[in-house]
Protein backbone atom coordinates (compact mmCIF):
# COMPACT_ATOMS: atom_id res chain seq x y z
CA UNK A 1 0.00 0.00 0.00
CA UNK A 2 1.65 3.42 -0.96
CA UNK A 3 2.13 6.28 1.93
CA UNK A 4 -0.88 7.87 2.74
CA UNK A 5 -0.23 11.77 3.26
CA UNK A 6 -0.51 12.42 6.77
CA UNK A 7 -3.13 15.16 6.10
CA UNK A 8 -5.77 13.39 5.09
CA UNK A 9 -8.78 13.33 7.22
CA UNK A 10 -9.78 9.64 6.95
CA UNK A 11 -6.78 7.97 7.00
CA UNK A 12 -6.96 4.87 8.99
CA UNK A 13 -10.80 5.23 9.54
CA UNK A 14 -13.88 3.06 8.90
CA UNK A 15 -16.92 3.97 6.59
CA UNK A 16 -19.99 1.69 6.77
CA UNK A 17 -20.43 0.59 3.04
CA UNK A 18 -24.29 -0.59 2.75
CA UNK A 19 -24.37 -3.39 0.64
CA UNK A 20 -25.82 -6.41 -0.69
CA UNK A 21 -24.04 -6.75 -3.66
CA UNK A 22 -20.57 -7.28 -3.41
CA UNK A 23 -19.50 -3.90 -4.52
CA UNK A 24 -16.79 -3.09 -1.83
CA UNK A 25 -14.61 -5.18 -4.12
CA UNK A 26 -14.88 -2.20 -6.58
CA UNK A 27 -15.20 1.01 -4.34
CA UNK A 28 -12.66 0.10 -1.42
CA UNK A 29 -9.67 0.02 -3.67
CA UNK A 30 -9.79 3.66 -4.78
CA UNK A 31 -10.89 4.66 -1.63
CA UNK A 32 -8.13 3.04 0.38
CA UNK A 33 -5.48 4.10 -2.18
CA UNK A 34 -6.01 7.12 -2.28
CA UNK A 35 -7.25 8.20 1.12
CA UNK A 36 -6.43 5.43 3.50
CA UNK A 37 -10.33 4.74 4.27
CA UNK A 38 -11.39 1.83 5.12
CA UNK A 39 -15.18 0.87 3.28
CA UNK A 40 -16.46 -1.63 6.34
CA UNK A 41 -19.15 -3.38 4.55
CA UNK A 42 -22.20 -3.86 6.24
CA UNK A 43 -24.85 -6.21 5.67
CA UNK A 44 -28.05 -3.43 4.89
CA UNK A 45 -31.40 -5.12 3.16
CA UNK A 46 -31.17 -2.46 0.42
CA UNK A 47 -33.94 -3.76 -1.39
CA UNK A 48 -36.50 -1.20 0.71
CA UNK A 49 -34.76 1.42 -1.30
CA UNK A 50 -35.98 -0.06 -4.63
CA UNK A 51 -34.42 -3.02 -6.80
CA UNK A 52 -33.28 -3.69 -10.14
CA UNK A 53 -35.98 -6.71 -10.96
CA UNK A 54 -38.92 -4.08 -10.72
CA UNK A 55 -40.82 -5.80 -7.31
CA UNK A 56 -40.30 -2.85 -5.37
CA UNK A 57 -40.90 1.25 -6.97
CA UNK A 58 -38.55 3.57 -6.34
CA UNK A 59 -39.14 7.20 -4.75
CA UNK A 60 -36.71 9.13 -4.43
CA UNK A 61 -33.66 10.20 -6.63
CA UNK A 62 -30.79 8.12 -7.28
CA UNK A 63 -28.50 10.98 -4.89
CA UNK A 64 -31.39 10.34 -2.66
CA UNK A 65 -31.18 6.60 -2.47
CA UNK A 66 -27.24 6.76 -2.18
CA UNK A 67 -27.92 9.10 0.81
CA UNK A 68 -30.60 6.80 2.66
CA UNK A 69 -28.74 3.71 2.03
CA UNK A 70 -25.48 5.64 3.62
CA UNK A 71 -27.24 6.13 6.46
CA UNK A 72 -28.97 2.78 6.83
CA UNK A 73 -24.85 1.39 6.88
CA UNK A 74 -24.19 3.64 9.73
CA UNK A 75 -27.05 3.08 11.76
CA UNK A 76 -26.61 -0.36 11.65
CA UNK A 77 -22.73 -0.32 12.10
CA UNK A 78 -22.72 2.48 14.38
CA UNK A 79 -19.82 4.02 12.80
CA UNK A 80 -19.74 8.13 11.87
CA UNK A 81 -18.93 7.72 8.19
CA UNK A 82 -20.79 5.88 5.56
CA UNK A 83 -20.96 5.00 1.60
CA UNK A 84 -23.23 3.59 -0.68
CA UNK A 85 -24.17 3.56 -4.66
CA UNK A 86 -26.98 3.74 -6.73
CA UNK A 87 -27.59 2.74 -10.27
CA UNK A 88 -29.97 3.17 -12.17
CA UNK A 89 -30.68 2.19 -16.13
CA UNK A 90 -32.49 2.38 -19.23
CA UNK A 91 -35.66 4.14 -19.51
CA UNK A 92 -35.79 5.74 -15.98
CA UNK A 93 -36.98 8.66 -14.67
CA UNK A 94 -33.90 9.63 -13.03
CA UNK A 95 -31.90 9.47 -16.48
CA UNK A 96 -31.29 12.49 -19.19
CA UNK A 97 -32.78 11.11 -22.78
CA UNK A 98 -30.56 8.65 -24.42
CA UNK A 99 -28.72 7.83 -21.63
CA UNK A 100 -27.56 4.02 -20.62
CA UNK A 101 -26.83 4.31 -17.08
CA UNK A 102 -26.19 6.60 -14.49
CA UNK A 103 -24.35 5.22 -11.18
CA UNK A 104 -24.23 7.26 -8.03
CA UNK A 105 -21.97 7.39 -4.94
CA UNK A 106 -22.83 9.04 -1.60
CA UNK A 107 -20.57 9.85 1.53
CA UNK A 108 -21.48 11.04 5.14
CA UNK A 109 -19.57 12.12 7.63
CA UNK A 110 -21.76 12.99 10.68
CA UNK A 111 -19.23 14.64 12.41
CA UNK A 112 -18.31 17.39 10.25
CA UNK A 113 -21.92 17.64 8.39
CA UNK A 114 -21.06 16.43 5.25
CA UNK A 115 -22.84 14.75 2.14
CA UNK A 116 -21.62 14.59 -0.94
CA UNK A 117 -22.82 12.64 -3.68
CA UNK A 118 -20.95 12.15 -7.17
CA UNK A 119 -22.72 10.71 -10.51
CA UNK A 120 -21.51 9.26 -13.84
CA UNK A 121 -23.33 9.37 -16.93
CA UNK A 122 -22.37 6.00 -18.86
CA UNK A 123 -23.62 5.23 -22.58
CA UNK A 124 -21.41 1.91 -22.26
CA UNK A 125 -24.15 0.09 -19.97
CA UNK A 126 -25.03 -3.89 -21.07
CA UNK A 127 -28.30 -3.05 -19.98
CA UNK A 128 -30.87 -4.69 -22.52
CA UNK A 129 -33.62 -7.26 -22.86
CA UNK A 130 -34.66 -9.74 -25.41
CA UNK A 131 -38.14 -12.00 -25.82
CA UNK A 132 -37.11 -15.42 -26.73
CA UNK A 133 -38.98 -16.08 -30.07
CA UNK A 134 -40.28 -19.60 -31.16
CA UNK A 135 -37.16 -21.31 -33.17
CA UNK A 136 -35.30 -17.73 -32.46
CA UNK A 137 -31.48 -18.12 -31.69
CA UNK A 138 -30.70 -16.17 -28.87
CA UNK A 139 -26.68 -16.68 -29.08
CA UNK A 140 -26.28 -12.92 -30.68
CA UNK A 141 -28.08 -11.44 -27.52
CA UNK A 142 -26.16 -13.69 -25.38
CA UNK A 143 -23.15 -12.41 -27.11
CA UNK A 144 -23.60 -8.71 -27.05
CA UNK A 145 -24.74 -8.66 -23.68
CA UNK A 146 -21.13 -10.54 -22.51
CA UNK A 147 -22.80 -13.57 -21.00
CA UNK A 148 -22.14 -15.28 -18.82
CA UNK A 149 -19.38 -12.94 -17.52
CA UNK A 150 -22.73 -10.67 -17.14
CA UNK A 151 -25.67 -12.70 -15.20
CA UNK A 152 -29.20 -12.98 -16.66
CA UNK A 153 -32.86 -12.69 -15.23
CA UNK A 154 -35.67 -14.98 -16.68
CA UNK A 155 -39.21 -13.88 -16.79
CA UNK A 156 -42.21 -15.81 -18.19
CA UNK A 157 -45.04 -13.67 -20.75
CA UNK A 158 -46.75 -12.63 -17.45
CA UNK A 159 -43.86 -10.89 -15.90
CA UNK A 160 -43.29 -13.53 -13.45
CA UNK A 161 -39.57 -13.67 -12.10
CA UNK A 162 -38.22 -17.15 -13.19
CA UNK A 163 -34.79 -16.81 -12.22
CA UNK A 164 -32.29 -14.53 -11.16
CA UNK A 165 -28.40 -14.04 -11.51
CA UNK A 166 -28.19 -16.99 -14.21
CA UNK A 167 -24.20 -17.27 -15.50
CA UNK A 168 -25.21 -20.93 -16.74
CA UNK A 169 -25.81 -22.39 -19.98
CA UNK A 170 -27.63 -25.61 -19.28
CA UNK A 171 -29.71 -23.33 -16.68
CA UNK A 172 -30.79 -20.69 -19.19
CA UNK A 173 -31.35 -23.42 -21.90
CA UNK A 174 -34.12 -24.98 -19.72
CA UNK A 175 -36.08 -21.27 -19.56
CA UNK A 176 -35.02 -20.07 -22.78
CA UNK A 177 -38.83 -20.93 -23.86
CA UNK A 178 -40.26 -19.19 -26.57
CA UNK A 179 -42.08 -16.10 -25.37
CA UNK A 180 -40.14 -16.17 -22.09
CA UNK A 181 -38.60 -12.63 -21.61
CA UNK A 182 -34.60 -12.27 -21.02
CA UNK A 183 -32.90 -9.29 -19.22
CA UNK A 184 -29.31 -8.40 -18.08
CA UNK A 185 -28.94 -8.74 -14.15
CA UNK A 186 -27.72 -4.80 -13.65
CA UNK A 187 -26.91 -5.91 -9.82
CA UNK A 188 -23.07 -5.11 -9.40
CA UNK A 189 -21.48 -8.09 -8.34
CA UNK A 190 -22.87 -9.74 -11.80
CA UNK A 191 -22.16 -7.05 -13.78
CA UNK A 192 -18.69 -6.48 -14.76
CA UNK A 193 -19.37 -3.55 -16.83
CA UNK A 194 -20.90 -1.91 -13.91
CA UNK A 195 -18.13 -2.75 -11.77
CA UNK A 196 -15.89 -1.06 -13.86
CA UNK A 197 -18.25 2.42 -13.74
CA UNK A 198 -18.35 2.02 -9.90
CA UNK A 199 -14.33 1.59 -9.75
CA UNK A 200 -13.86 5.27 -11.94
CA UNK A 201 -16.46 6.66 -10.31
CA UNK A 202 -14.85 5.76 -6.44
CA UNK A 203 -11.95 7.24 -7.84
CA UNK A 204 -13.63 10.53 -8.24
CA UNK A 205 -14.92 10.10 -5.11
CA UNK A 206 -11.38 9.49 -3.73
CA UNK A 207 -10.23 12.55 -5.44
CA UNK A 208 -12.97 14.76 -4.25
CA UNK A 209 -12.87 14.02 -0.24
CA UNK A 210 -9.10 14.56 -0.57
CA UNK A 211 -9.00 17.98 -1.39
CA UNK A 212 -9.67 20.40 1.46
CA UNK A 213 -12.38 24.05 1.27
CA UNK A 214 -10.28 26.92 0.72
CA UNK A 215 -12.18 28.52 3.45
CA UNK A 216 -13.19 25.91 5.90
CA UNK A 217 -10.75 23.05 5.42
CA UNK A 218 -13.81 20.39 5.04
CA UNK A 219 -12.85 17.50 2.72
CA UNK A 220 -14.82 17.17 -0.06
CA UNK A 221 -13.83 20.30 -2.18
CA UNK A 222 -15.17 20.33 -6.47
CA UNK A 223 -17.68 20.50 -9.02
CA UNK A 224 -20.79 21.77 -7.80
CA UNK A 225 -22.31 23.33 -10.57
CA UNK A 226 -21.53 24.71 -13.98
CA UNK A 227 -22.80 28.45 -15.12
CA UNK A 228 -23.78 29.15 -18.45
CA UNK A 229 -23.78 31.59 -20.72
CA UNK A 230 -20.72 31.12 -22.56
CA UNK A 231 -21.04 34.65 -25.24
CA UNK A 232 -21.42 34.09 -28.63
CA UNK A 233 -18.34 34.56 -30.66
CA UNK A 234 -19.84 36.61 -33.79
CA UNK A 235 -22.39 38.90 -31.61
CA UNK A 236 -21.31 38.35 -27.99
CA UNK A 237 -24.93 37.40 -26.39
CA UNK A 238 -24.87 34.67 -23.92
CA UNK A 239 -25.82 31.40 -25.09
CA UNK A 240 -26.84 28.12 -23.25
CA UNK A 241 -22.97 26.82 -23.22
CA UNK A 242 -21.21 26.48 -20.14
CA UNK A 243 -18.98 29.44 -19.30
CA UNK A 244 -17.25 28.18 -16.21
CA UNK A 245 -17.25 26.26 -13.28
CA UNK A 246 -18.69 26.24 -10.18
CA UNK A 247 -16.43 24.96 -7.23
CA UNK A 248 -18.25 24.96 -3.29
CA UNK A 249 -17.85 23.14 -0.20
CA UNK A 250 -20.88 21.21 1.03
CA UNK A 251 -19.99 22.39 4.84
CA UNK A 252 -19.49 25.70 4.69
CA UNK A 253 -21.46 26.74 1.61
CA UNK A 254 -18.30 28.43 0.17
CA UNK A 255 -18.36 28.76 -3.94
CA UNK A 256 -15.60 29.90 -6.10
CA UNK A 257 -15.66 29.80 -10.38
CA UNK A 258 -12.94 28.99 -12.48
CA UNK A 259 -12.75 29.00 -16.14
CA UNK A 260 -13.66 26.00 -18.22
CA UNK A 261 -10.81 23.46 -18.40
CA UNK A 262 -10.26 23.59 -22.09
CA UNK A 263 -10.03 27.55 -22.55
CA UNK A 264 -13.12 27.82 -25.15
CA UNK A 265 -13.97 31.32 -24.45
CA UNK A 266 -16.45 31.60 -27.01
CA UNK A 267 -19.44 30.10 -28.54
CA UNK A 268 -20.26 29.12 -32.27
CA UNK A 269 -22.87 31.20 -33.77
CA UNK A 270 -24.76 28.25 -34.78
CA UNK A 271 -25.73 27.68 -30.77
CA UNK A 272 -26.90 31.25 -30.68
CA UNK A 273 -30.20 32.13 -30.39
CA UNK A 274 -29.80 35.70 -32.21
CA UNK A 275 -27.85 34.64 -34.77
CA UNK A 276 -29.41 31.67 -35.52
CA UNK A 277 -32.38 31.55 -33.81
ZN1 LIG B 1 -24.68 35.38 -31.82
ZN1 LIG C 1 -16.00 24.87 3.44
Amino acid sequence: MPEIPAEQPYRGQRAALATQHGKARALAPPLLRRLGLIAYPVAVDTDQFGTFTGSISRTATAPQAALAKARAGMAASGLTLGLASEGSFGSHPWLPFGAGGVETLAFVDVQRGLELTVSAVSRRTNFAHHEVADGGDIAPFLARIGFPAHALVVKDPGGTLLATGLQNMDALSALAWPGNRLETDMRAHLNPTRMAAIRALAGRLAARLAAPCPACSSPGWGEVDLARGLPCSSCAQPTQWVVAIIDGCTVCDHRETRPRADAVTAASPASCDWCNP
